[in-house]
């Protein structure tokens, strides 16, 4: 429930259409309730009953046992000016009354019943709104072991398909909650005023067909979450499919996949297939039993009509009219609480995302930073991830003073991505501290922290925008003649204007339109543009063939200039001339010092990484 209730709070800032369609689903109410009424003296008159009196007392008088008397008063006088209106004149005038009546009431009704959907609409679609953005503004706050531990396609399906579950029940309760109620005490309340005795008969027969058609009901919200999981695993891989499309068509799997999807989609299949037989069988069987509960109302009906005369049959032919009226609201009704249920496990699971804390956050009273003028030093840090207690790093030591160049080397596996991680906060040290200019970055602000560094990855991400927003990516209005500036520092203007349209080519999903190459010479004059104090290469050129890497090469060492450096490198000849290198292998620290010095150390890692290069 307290899920729901937190939904709910999201319909906050909607409450002027909320109130707009809470009113139009009064007058909605009242209206329908009139046409169906109307029916009365329109039959009445067709049948050329006796108008005005009922046959004996008035309904309304019998009714008085079980009404207060005030009630029967006013429904009295109602009734009373009603028929003074209605039942004057000549019969075609009186007819002629009862169908503009009904003409309006009609009308009226279904105005406001459209009304009442549309404020409803915007209600229902703002909240889904509010509900996504606010999911989605969460994900950029947490941190980066949540997008390991989490299924993109879980995530998606989360934020796309559960959120549309949550709307259904928005609706659910604004619609059932007080439309159907509402109709409810209108048609109840016609009812009684015709018949009380009729009205208390049929209100002991209505609730057992309901009870069935609720346990329907049940059972279909039940299959439909499980349907909702399906989903997602759908999505997820399919997700994972398209992502890796290269690598499943490199290893000839399409076999393999198929017949993962083929099982997720049996899966949908055979529980698709259920909801429908449930649902196929719901129809005749709710539609029979109303019968069985009509039959059995009209037969008592008939009775007080024909035999004990004590109700007119234009009357009864109007008490079915309401009473029929009262059938789906009562079966709407009894659906609600499943509703919410329903919607409640799909709010949870949204919920998830905006519950998780961000774990790396500002402290409160964050530091500005906006220059680095020293030194980075790593003060004794130790670290290991969240899923395991084995140490990836152990009490490593060092300091980088501004403008060198600092290389870390070390086989694969061995934390070097893992420490440049730590620098701008993608995960916190376990243990000890990092200090830019002598003071623990976690004191600074976390945005101006990652201003000032530049990281290029070996594995680029490129946006499906065009190169010039590629490159000036996070850069709002930023001139083209500095974006082309820092294109030709990447030695990536000539094949840029080669490109369809230019500056204005669009990039696809992760740049496969364009080579390895070029891709990372993009993501290079992005980083030139930014043109943070620091910069970070992490195994920048492995992924490049010779040629690219030349080019690419040639574009990192004009950003090395007049910065200070982190590389890591898979190949040793390119930090030769780093001013210092640190040699970590399984987390620790085992060498640190310059080429010249590393290469001396005879049975070293060093060079032995070195001499493994050359031979
Ligand atoms: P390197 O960059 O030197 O090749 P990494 O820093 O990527 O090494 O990895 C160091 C160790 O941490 C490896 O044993 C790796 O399996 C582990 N590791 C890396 N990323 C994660 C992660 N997100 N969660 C758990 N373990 C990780
Ligand atoms: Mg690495």
């Amino acid at each position: 429930m307290s899920t729901y209730l937190r939904i709910l709070s999201y319909v906050k800032p909607y409450w002027r259409h909320l109130a707009a369609s809470i009113g139009c689903t009064i007058m909605f109410a009242l209206l329908n309730g009139a046409s169906v009424y109307l029916s009365i003296p329109l039959l009445s008159t067709l049948f050329q009953e006796e108008s005005g009196q009922t046959v004996q007392s008035s309904p309304v008088d019998e009714a008085s046992s079980i009404m207060p008397a005030w009630l029967v008063d006013s429904l009295d006088n109602i009734k009373e000016s009603f028929n003074e209106f209605i039942f004057s004149g000549t019969t075609g005038e009186i007819l002629l009354k009862i169908c503009l009546l009904i003409l309006f009431a009609f009308l009226g009704k279904n105005v406001f019943g459209y009304m009442q959907a549309h404020f409803l609409a915007f209600v229902e679609q703002g909240v889904i709104k509010d509900i996504r953005n606010a999911a989605y503004g969460h994900l950029h706050k947490l941190p980066m072991s949540y997008f390991k531990n989490e299924k993109t396609g879980n995530l998606i399906s989360r934020i796309t398909n559960d959120v549309n579950v949550v709307q259904a029940s928005i609706s659910a309760v604004f619609l059932n909650m007080i439309r159907e109620p509402l109709t409810i005490i209108v048609f109840l309340g016609i009812a009684l005023s015709i018949s009380w005795q009729l009205t208390l008969f049929s209100v002991v027969v209505l609730p057992f067909s309901l009870f069935i058609i609720g346990w329907v009901g049940l059972t279909l919200r039940k299959q439909s979450t499980i349907l909702q999981e399906k989903m997602a695993d759908i999505t997820t891989v399919l997700h994972e499919t398209i992502t890796g499309i290269k690598i499943v068509k490199a290893f000839g799997m399409h076999e393999y996949e198929n017949k993962k999807f083929a099982s997720q989609t049996e899966g949908f299949f055979r529980l698709v297939l259920k909801m429908v037989r449930i649902r196929n069988l719901a129809s005749p069987l709710t539609e029979f039993l109303s019968v069985v509960v009509g039959v059995v109302i009209i037969y008592y009906g008939g009775q007080l009509v024909l035999v004990d005369g004590t109700l007119k049959a234009s009357e009864f032919l109007g008490f079915l009219f309401s009473i029929f009226q009262l059938m789906p609201p009562i079966k709407e009704l009894s659906g609600v609480n499943n509703r919410i249920q329903e919607s409640s496990a799909a709010g949870d699971r949204v919920f998830q995302i905006l519950d998780t804390d961000p774990t790396i956050v500002d402290i409160p009273n964050a530091k500005s930073i906006s220059d680095f003028n020293e030194s980075i030093t790593f003060d004794n840090v130790s670290f290991h991830y969240d899923d395991s207690d084995e140490l990836v790093l152990h009490d490593v030591n060092f300091t980088i003073k501004k403008g060198q160049i600092f290389a870390l080397v070390g086989s694969s596996g061995g934390g070097k991505t893992t420490m440049v991680d730590l620098l701008p906060r993608f995960f916190d040290p376990t243990d000890g501290r990092i200090l830019i200019d002598d003071v623990d970055i976690k004191t600074f602000k976390i945005d101006d922290l990652r201003k000032l560094m530049g990281i290029v990855t070996q594995e680029t991400v490129l946006f499906n925008e065009s190169v010039k927003n590629n490159i000036a990516y996070g850069l709002s209005d930023f001139p083209d003649e500095k974006i082309i500036e820092a294109a030709k520092a990447a030695n990536a203007h000539r094949f840029i204007i080669e490109l369809s349209k230019g500056y204005d080519t669009l990039i696809g999903e992760k740049g496969t339109k364009l080579s390895g190459g070029q891709r990372q010479r993009i993501s290079i004059a992005r980083a030139l543009l930014k043109n943070p104090p620091i910069m970070i290469f992490d195994e920048a050129t492995s992924a490049l063939d010779n040629e690219s890497e030349l080019l690419v090469q040639e574009a990192i060492e004009r950003l090395m200039y007049d910065r200070t450096t982190i590389v890591i490198a898979h190949r040793l000849s390119t930090i030769r001339n780093a001013d210092k290198i640190l040699v970590l292998d399984k987390g620790k620290v085992i060498q640190s010092g310059n080429h010249d010095q590393l290469i001396e150390i005879k049975n070293g890692l060093y060079k032995k990484l070195y001499e493994m290069q050359f031979r």
